[in-house]
């Protein structure tokens, strides 16, 4: 089981639900991406416009939808939640375009998995508030425009690359979430316990903010499944030393790598010799797609300086070598 995975199943998409932030205030890290935000925001609401349309990128877990709902509650307004796979043909983004009020927040996840019809409905949307609908079929077919109100489009993505250029040139705001450290995971873990009621000291809370991949989402997992074991094997309290044997069990490496991370960097300085390998070959020898292994597993990998991505492929680091115990091969035993 990946404790990593951006799958989230409905259990934990209710509690992650309730452990959201609603304030650009409360919403922990990311102190640039705020800051510009905040003075968008504010902008915005003098004029009493809607917000620009904002792209948002960075990998599962780090806060692109619970920033979507910071924006819609800070302008006062709806939000309205899809993704891009959900929306197969154009009438269903259609149906959801045309029930918006004036101001709504249109949540769109995984926006860059648009299909190219459900996209070229987007782009007046986006730039004119305007969608041209097919009435009929064949000759007596014809196309009737309908306005839309001014509303802002929230796109997510992992990765920014992945939109084509036209879709990407009409978001006026743009922004990337980086990993947090471990102090702003900590505050996380600490605000969770408090909603949930759960027991955790400073030093509790930070073990498992190192151990949580710079990801809020693995900090708030992290914190539920070590609060299983604090209440069964001790006094139900989060301290460090219980913290630390929970995530031992769970094999949840000190430097927060799950099992998944140690699998590919493994193959990579066991049966590659430490690269270069080339992307695909990596994903085939994990029986993983390559989306997952770019987006997903490779950031925080490259982040922390446990991998390069080079133009030959793939290579492990010295750092690599040592997380295993192992010498890098050019370099003499000592
Ligand atoms: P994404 O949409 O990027 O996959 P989410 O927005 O669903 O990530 O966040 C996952 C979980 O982490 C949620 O429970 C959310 O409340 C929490 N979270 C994310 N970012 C923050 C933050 N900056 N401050 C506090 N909690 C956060």
């Amino acid at each position: 089981d990946r404790l990593v995975t951006g799958e989230v199943d409905r259990d934990e998409a209710r509690i992650e639900a309730s452990l959201r932030p609603d304030r650009l205030g409360e919403y922990i890290g990311q102190p640039a991406m705020k800051e510009r935000l905040g003075i968008y925001l504010e902008s915005a609401r003098g004029r009493h416009e809607a917000l620009d349309h904002v792209l948002i990128f960075g990998p599962p877990g780090l806060g692109k939808t619970t920033l979507a709902h910071v924006i819609a509650h800070e302008m006062d307004v709806n939000v309205r939640q899809t993704s891009g796979p959900v929306l197969e043909r154009a009438g269903d983004l259609a149906a959801l375009l045309t029930n918006l009020e004036p101001g709504d927040v249109l949540f769109v996840d995984e926006i860059h998995r648009l299909s190219p019809v459900v996209e070229e409905v987007l782009y007046p949307a986006m730039e004119d508030y305007r969608i041209d609908i097919i009435i009929g079929e064949g000759p007596a077919a014809r196309s009737i425009q309908l306005d839309l109100p001014r509303f802002t489009l929230v796109g997510a993505t992992t990765r920014a690359g992945l939109l084509t250029s036209p879709l990407r040139d009409r978001f006026g705001i743009v922004e990337r979430l980086e990993f947090y450290g471990p102090d702003e995971l900590a505050e996380i873990v600490v605000r969770s316990a408090g909603i949930l009621g759960i027991e955790a000291d400073q030093e509790g809370a930070l073990e498992i903010a190192r151990r949580s991949r710079g990801t809020p989402r693995i900090a708030n997992r992290l914190l539920r499944r070590v609060r299983d074991f604090a209440q069964v094997r001790a006094d139900g309290r989060i301290i460090e030393a219980v913290a630390a044997e929970a995530l031992e069990m769970m094999q949840v490496d000190a430097r927060g790598f799950d099992a998944m991370d140690r699998r590919l960097l493994k193959k990579l300085v066991e049966d590659f010799g430490g690269g270069p390998v080339g992307v695909e070959s990596l994903a085939a020898a994990l029986s993983e797609e390559r989306g997952t292994i770019e987006d997903v597993i490779e950031p925080y990998l490259i982040q922390e300086g446990y991998l390069m991505r080079t133009a030959r492929g793939r290579m492990a680091t010295a750092a690599t070598w040592k997380h295993f115990g192992l010498n890098p091969p050019d370099q003499p035993e000592d």
